[in-house]
């Protein structure tokens, strides 16, 4: 059975809390082989708090909370927006843990209770530092995909709620706060998270749930963090649901993580992980090159609506050329805010949402040597043989030539290959120990009037004459590549 909550005191509060609904098995000690099932949640989002409920819970009582949904804003990745800066670039995010006996005000109507984080993670998890571990393993899937940083500082056990954290500060508290309490026993509340905003990103779990299942890694436990830290980040819930976003408001544990849609919803607010890379300045560095190679990153995006520009740079030691291809990744799937009943949404298409275009520079980060712009939205573009005229730094950027969507983010992937000319010292290196010396002249003197492609051929005519001896002679001693 579901415990009935206060429901009519959640309009203009500002968190989320989460329900369990398999009430059998969240007691606390049941064993882990149910979790799978049992570790769902169903959540409900109020003005600034989500409410979360598990699969199974009565449809009377998820119709109560959904009737108090109220100024939900229509596009489901906006809540009362991000945490302070531009839209699309990160955030340094620090978070804290007050002591136990702390003082938690009511966040979602269950009452002022006293903050028991530290008991709990040892009780659930063997030790305080065993609980922290897994709350850095959950913000850490979150940093995986945004450039966003999580560091864990002292708490000073300022009241709760009423401190907010000290953002780009130094006071003594994190800017998200985790606390646990009595909510509202095994099962029911799981947990309750405020988005971004005066208490901005405060999170509040339930005392008394199975967290220490460690099905999974601690999937139950990991999940339901990175859910509501989900909401702590600013992305509402998204339907139907489909045991296929992390976002949904029945939280599922068939995956492990923010999924696609999740990802898109945090790089629309905070960019991908190599944000700010807006400029050649600023380029997010992929190698440096004294062969022919290739380098290649994945899970990047351009935000749709702020003319976002990603530049990426690679270090030559020499003239050669270089291909790069610029992917676009998505899918199409039904997604929407979240309704009462959390079965409708539209189709989406996350491939399409810009058409990417690609450019190469020169070492001045701004003399175009290469670009292309030949397909529409969804398909990759490319451009290869571009020659690099000799050893220094270049940029590529990728950005969007039209917007299609908006209030989105376009993932894509990047993959690069270069080729780099060989140092005319080393060619002359003819018995590759790494030194151009009489060894060498010996052999080039023992090919001396040969015709055709002898190694000796160093200027590449076909025959070994004076040229090849001079070109020798004049790199003796020398070979720079190695
Ligand atoms: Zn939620």
């Amino acid at each position: 059975m579901q415990r009935p909550l206060a429901y009519t005191v959640l309009a203009g509060t500002a968190a989320i809390a989460c329900f369990a609904a398999v009430a059998t098995t969240h007691n606390g000690a049941t064993p882990a082989a149910t979790d799978e099932h049992a570790g769902q949640v169903m959540c409900v989002e109020f003005d600034n708090v989500a409410a979360c409920f598990a699969p199974g819970t009565d449809p009377m009582i998820i119709k109560m909370v959904s009737d108090a949904i109220q100024s939900v804003d229509n596009s489901r990745y906006q809540t009362t927006g991000r945490w302070p800066g531009s839209a699309g670039t990160p955030v340094n995010l620090t978070y804290s843990f007050p002591a136990d006996g702390l003082s938690i005000p009511s966040g979602v109507g269950e009452g002022t209770g006293s903050n028991s984080i530290n008991a709990t993670m040892t009780s659930r998890f063997g030790s305080v530092a065993a609980g922290k571990a897994k709350f850095a393993q959950a913000f850490s899937q979150w940093a995986a995909h945004t450039g966003n940083t999580y560091t864990e500082v002292s708490d000073d056990n300022a009241p709760f709620f009423n401190s907010p954290g000290p953002l780009h500060g130094g006071s003594g508290r994190g800017d998200i706060r985790i606390a646990a309490k009595f909510i509202d026993g095994g099962s029911g509340i799981l947990a309750y998270n405020f988005f971004p905003g005066s208490t901005g990103g405060d999170m509040v779990i339930d005392q008394n749930e199975n967290w220490g299942s460690s099905f999974n890694d601690f999937r139950f436990f990991r999940n339901t963090i990175t859910h509501e830290h989900g909401h702590g980040m600013g992305l509402l819930h998204v339907c139907p649901i489909q045991n296929n976003k992390l976002m949904e408001p029945f939280l599922a544990t068939n995956f492990d993580g923010p999924q696609h849609d999740d990802i898109r919803g945090a790089q629309f607010h905070y960019g991908d992980r190599f944000e700010p890379n807006n400029n050649a300045g600023s380029a997010t560095f992929l190698g440096f090159f004294d062969m022919d190679g290739s380098a290649s990153e994945t899970s990047l995006s351009i935000r749709t609506t702020s003319g976002d520009t990603d530049f990426f740079s690679i270090d030559m030691d020499n003239s050669g050329t270089l291909g790069v291809t610029v992917t676009p990744t998505g899918l199409t799937y039904t997604q929407g805010p979240q309704t009462g009943s959390c079965n409708t949404g539209s189709s989406t298409n996350s491939l399409t949402q810009i058409d990417l275009e690609l450019t190469v520079f020169d070492t001045n980060g701004t003399t175009v040597l290469a670009s292309a712009n030949n397909t529409n939205a969804g398909s990759s573009e490319s451009v290869s043989g571009v020659v690099l005229p000799a050893a220094g730094t270049y940029y590529v950027s990728v950005k969007s030539d039209t917007t299609i969507g908006s209030g989105a983010a376009q993932l894509y992937n990047i993959s690069l290959s270069v080729t780099v000319d060989e140092l005319v010292a080393c060619i002359a290196d003819l018995n590759g120990d790494g030194i151009v010396d009489t060894a060498d002249l010996g052999i080039l003197l023992n090919d001396f009037g040969g015709h055709g492609a002898l190694a000796s051929d160093l200027n590449g005519d076909m025959v070994v004459d004076t040229a090849d001896l001079g070109i020798l002679l004049g790199v003796f001693g020398t070979c720079t590549t190695m």
